[in-house]
């Protein structure tokens, strides 16, 4: 009976020990000097333990009655731990309704032309539209203004490593153009090929949902995902322009789909890392080129099936992405405003395909991250422009209750550093890279509201309150003297 213990006990410290030596090469994998020397020493530890185990073994302490003792309470204290840690705490009913869980009363849809981007990007000063808007909308019309004489929202694009930002830029805006190409009416809403005309290739709902989701994959996106629409998500009026189609803007958008096809692509952890710098604005832009990449084939797709599509992605929206990617399954709303997925956290980029094509929609999933952001607050305390919110619980605004980032101050950081910053996605304890002990982790912060707490002071502690920048990758480095990922901004 002694041995028996015995040897399972020595197995369990060995897998401890094992995992504990996992996390250590994972966080000189990352990078993460910090990291690295808490999980050394925690490693360390563990194989002590070990070492002290077998010793004990080795002199007969267990056979004593003292040693016998100490055995039991060992076991108690660790089957108690795995209790408490992998118990399924129980689910939160909000999430499992998906962005509808959220509505606290009366919402309006969002009008596009409300959006910061479309204010400034798509309204030219002088014209009948600026006119017409900002009468409207006067408290707007100040801030424009000034962002404006900045350069737009980015201000002057890559400021932040100037002198040396020339070509990082120069990317940036090369994936940008293929969301503008992407973006003309006949790429956003293709027709059927000549070769399909007037047919129909029909298929059951459940075949052609994996066919769709498959394409989409094999696309290149990460994540997919399928939802009903709800109206609540479309835009009302439409704000960006892009193609000179005036005559577009201000009209009011129509919900002509039932169906929303939504994917995800990840966002490189090694460029995220370097947030606020000119990579991660880089690594933004191109999952934005390929968001319209994979939206405008799944439409042209599903057009030639002989039903009706619509590619969303950065050059033309008609609908919010985050919630109709949380109905879609792809995550949860956390306190940064963006959607949080357990696969990549809020390293992504989200595109979506809406349309009448009869599919099977997949159901919202709970995986913990309101309980996660109500102690975690973690981008809350490194945002530079106080942007997102530090209280515990949502308020609610627009009849949503939900963490409001401030879009209008986040946006002028922007503007002050020319990029898109996203240190907020680049500090959040989802973000880290999907190596063997942080999928353990991510398994058990899903399911367990312990471990919950228990990860987030942990992360803490192993990777700082306030993270430090990644290095820059070579190829996009171009001063190594004055960016080599100590500073923030
Ligand atoms: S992108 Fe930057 S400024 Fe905006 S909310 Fe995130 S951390 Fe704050
Ligand atoms: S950093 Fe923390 S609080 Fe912010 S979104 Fe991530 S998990 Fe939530």
């Amino acid at each position: 009976m002694v041995t028996v213990l015995l040897v399972i006990g020595g197995l369990g410290l060995i897998v401890q020990a094992l995992i504990g030596l996992s996390f250590f090469i994972s966080c000189i994998w990352e990078k993460e000097l910090r990291a690295s020397v808490f999980a050394g020493l925690q490693f360390l530890g563990m194989f002590i333990g070990l070492i002290a185990y077998l010793y004990l073994i080795w002199i007969g302490f267990f056979e004593t009655k003292i040693g016998f003792d100490v055995l039991i309470a060992g076991y108690i204290a660790a089957v108690l731990a795995a209790l408490l840690l992998l118990r399924r705490t129980a689910p939160n009913p909000k999430a499992l309704k998906g962005a509808k869980g959220i509505i606290a009363g009366d919402v309006k849809r969002q009008d596009e032309r409300e959006i910061m981007f479309a204010r400034n990007r798509s309204i030219q000063p002088g014209s009948e539209q600026y006119k017409a808007f900002y009468k409207e909308h006067p408290e707007y019309e100040g801030f424009d203004a000034k962002r404006r004489e900045k350069g737009g929202p980015l201000g002057h694009p890559g400021i932040i490593d100037k002198p040396h930002q020339g070509a990082n830029v120069a990317a940036t805006l090369a994936s940008l153009s293929i969301p503008l190409h992407l973006s003309t009416p006949d790429a956003f809403k293709p027709k059927t090929h000549p070769e399909f005309k007037g047919k129909k290739i029909e298929h059951s709902p459940e075949e052609v949902t994996e066919r769709v989701k498959g394409y989409t994959r094999k696309l290149g996106a990460d994540l997919v995902g399928i939802s009903e629409i709800n109206p609540l998500w479309i835009y009302s009026y439409r704000g960006e322009i892009f193609h000179e189609n005036w005559e577009d803007w201000g009209k009011e958008i129509k919900v002509e789909h039932e169906y929303v096809i939504v994917f995800a692509t990840e966002m490189s952890f090694e460029m995220v890392g370097t947030a606020p710098h000119t990579p991660t604005m880089i690594e933004s832009m191109n999952n934005y080129a390929k968001g319209a990449y994979i939206a405008t084939q799944v439409a042209s797709f599903i057009a030639n099936l002989g039903y009706s599509a619509t590619a969303n992605h950065m050059r033309r929206y008609d609908a919010l992405m985050v919630p109709l990617a949380v109905d879609a399954g792809l995550g949860e709303l956390g306190r940064i405003g963006y959607l949080i997925t357990k696969e990549l956290g809020p390293r992504v980029r989200l595109g979506a395909v809406t349309t009448d094509l009869p599919l099977i929609p997949d159901k919202p999933v709970d995986i913990g991250v309101e309980d996660f952001c109500k102690t975690c607050k973690k981008c809350a305390v490194c945002c530079p422009s106080n942007s997102i919110p530090l209280e515990k619980d949502q308020t609610i605004v627009n009849g949503l209750l939900r963490w409001k980032l401030n879009a209008e101050t986040c946006f002028d950081y922007w503007g002050k550093i020319g990029t898109d910053c996203n240190i907020c996605m680049r500090v959040c304890p989802w973000s880290h890279a999907r190596t063997f002990p942080h999928r353990v982790i991510l398994e058990l912060i899903t399911r367990n509201r312990i471990a919950r707490r228990l990860f987030s002071i942990m992360d803490d502690i192993f990777y700082g309150r306030r993270p430090k920048v990644k290095a820059i990758p070579k190829w996009a480095r171009f001063n190594a003297g004055n960016m080599d990922g100590n500073s923030d901004a």
